[in-house]
């Protein structure tokens, strides 16, 4: 269990950036979940649950997430179920229980670039920017290869494009963490595929990407840019799945994910 030894809930951003930068120990709250299982040592705790950073708004071509949003408000949302075939829903629906996902945020999962994220996994499968107080708006893609200079997440801006989407998972049990999670988006006649939990952080499948979106589609094809995921992406072994495993499911969750997209 970590231990905080100040705890304080700043009235502004450039109070609790302050806050976070003034020294190596203080760290920003999320929904605690992750945190609570770490041996941290946290000098000052900041709360960002006065900052009014639990939303979701709707705009012309854009739908705004700010970080203090709990997974249970993405499931729920009307909006988000109505976009993309609902992926960003579906992607966290088997993650432990509704009362953990009434908890947990998505500054917290984002900001953490988790690689068993199921919600990085589905994000990444659409046009989607992170906006850091600091560090300003950049694509989330960009966001996740970068190194982790202190910086707090804001908001996830995901842009509303006419993109069908599909996620999918194979996890031993429904709490457990996936041990492979692939996303899949069509925009027009591009494809995207997103390979996350390998165990390592979700990365887009470019090559094999652009394979599905350049031949028909057909149980070869789908196969083959299976194959082309496997070169070029790395995959490995933890205590829930071997690499051979993880590399024999991609092309069945490839597919899963491609007949439901173009249903
Ligand atoms: C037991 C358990 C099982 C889980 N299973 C799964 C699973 O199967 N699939 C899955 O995808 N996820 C899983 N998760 C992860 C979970 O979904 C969340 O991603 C995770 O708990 C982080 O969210 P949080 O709000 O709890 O963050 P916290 O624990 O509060 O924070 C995590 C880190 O992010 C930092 N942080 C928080 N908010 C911000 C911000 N706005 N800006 C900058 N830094 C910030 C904190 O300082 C901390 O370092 C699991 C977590 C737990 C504890």
């Amino acid at each position: 269990m970590f231990t905080i030894q100040h705890y304080v809930q700043p009235e502004t951003l450039e109070e609790a950036y302050q806050l976070l930068i003034a020294k190596r120990n203080n760290v920003i709250l999320g929904g605690c979940a992750f945190l609570k299982m770490s041996k941290k040592k946290i000098g000052t705790a900041i709360d960002l649950s006065k900052l009014q950073l639990d939303f979701i708004h709707e705009k012309e071509n854009t739908i705004e997430i700010g970080a203090m949003t709990t997974f249970r408000s993405l499931e729920t949302n009307p909006c988000l179920n109505e976009y993309f075939n609902g992926i960003i829903p579906k992607s966290i629906k088997n993650i432990i229980g509704v009362q953990f996902r009434n908890i947990v945020t998505i500054g917290g999962t984002v900001y953490s670039r988790y690689g068993f994220s199921d919600l990085i996994t589905a994000l990444l499968a659409l046009e989607v920017d992170v906006e850091l107080y600091h560090g300003g708006v950049v694509p989330l893609e960009v966001f996740l290869k970068n190194g982790g200079t202190k910086d707090i997440l804001v908001k996830v801006i995901v842009h509303k494009t006419n993109q069908s989407a599909s996620y999918q998972m194979m996890r031993n049990s429904i709490s457990d963490y996936p041990i492979l999670a692939v996303a899949v988006s069509k925009k027009e006649d591009d494809w995207k595929i997103v390979i996350g939990a390998r165990p390592r952080r979700a990365e887009i499948a470019v090559e094999a990407s652009k394979y599905l979106t350049q031949n028909n589609i057909d149980e070869t094809n789908i196969k083959q840019a299976a194959n082309i995921a496997m070169e070029e992406l790395a995959f490995g072994t933890n205590m829930r799945g071997q690499k051979n495993y993880r590399e024999a499911i991609i092309a069945p969750l490839l597919k899963r994910g491609i007949v439901e997209v173009l249903r």
